[in-house]
């Protein structure tokens, strides 16, 4: 049994890159992918709807994807923030990755807990969130699972795929993440990736210029 899922996106975040609140319908269990962007619209959708928000939820540690995770921790203390362990070096460093590329204002969130591919009974009402590790564009990437959606950070967008040139990226890692394991979903998920539009896994096994025809 699972229930309809409900998703909102906020693609006004830091260089672009995009918070995502999701929600079961008939629970009101929340939560949120990744969280970049001011977090007043957020909380003004979560207040309105009377959500539970359970999660935040980190595709990978890079800055542009937890800017606001502290603040949003400290608006809504019982949300657990969740990411891969392969990533805490990376989140340990966001304070240097935001001066690299001269943003400021960040604050290093804490990790409440870590996942992996055998993380179970990560649960939005009945709907159970599965945890996929793409690593590629940083060591603990992962993607989450939720019925027919995945949310991929930035392992695949649509017609793209994340960059490999920074630190613990390859280029290997990522064609085998998404080749392995993305590209092995049913054709109809639909993709939100952490920057851009929306895809589906048909459509980039079809048009992704990185896999052509491979697939
Ligand atoms: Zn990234
Ligand atoms: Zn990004």
């Amino acid at each position: 049994m699972s229930n309809e899922i409900d998703i909102k996106s906020y693609p006004n975040g830091i260089f672009g890159a995009t918070t995502y609140l999701i929600y079961d319908k008939k629970t009101l269990e929340a939560a949120i992918i990744d969280c970049t962007c001011s977090t007043e619209s957020i909380e003004q959708e979560i207040k309105n709807k009377k959500l539970n928000l359970k999660y935040i939820l980190i595709t990978h540690g890079h800055f542009d994807h937890v800017y606001c995770v502290k603040k949003m921790k400290e608006k809504f203390p019982s949300a657990l923030v969740f990411m891969h362990k392969d990533d805490l070096p990376l989140l340990k460093q966001v304070e240097v990755q935001c001066s690299m590329a001269g943003v400021d204002g960040i604050e290093t969130p804490c990790v409440d807990g870590l996942l992996d591919e055998k993380t179970q009974n990560l649960k939005l009402g009945e709907n159970d969130i599965k945890i996929i590790h793409t690593k590629g564009h940083s060591k603990g990437g992962i993607c989450y699972l939720i019925k027919d959606t995945l949310f991929s950070g930035d392992t695949l967008f649509c017609e793209s795929i994340g960059r490999c040139d920074l630190f613990g990226g390859s280029f290997s890692e990522i064609e085998q993440s998404i080749k392995q394991k993305l590209f092995k979903l049913d054709e109809n998920i639909t993709v939100y990736p952490g920057h851009g539009e929306k895809t589906t896994i048909e459509h980039e096994k079809k048009y992704n210029p990185y896999f052509g025809s491979n697939y």
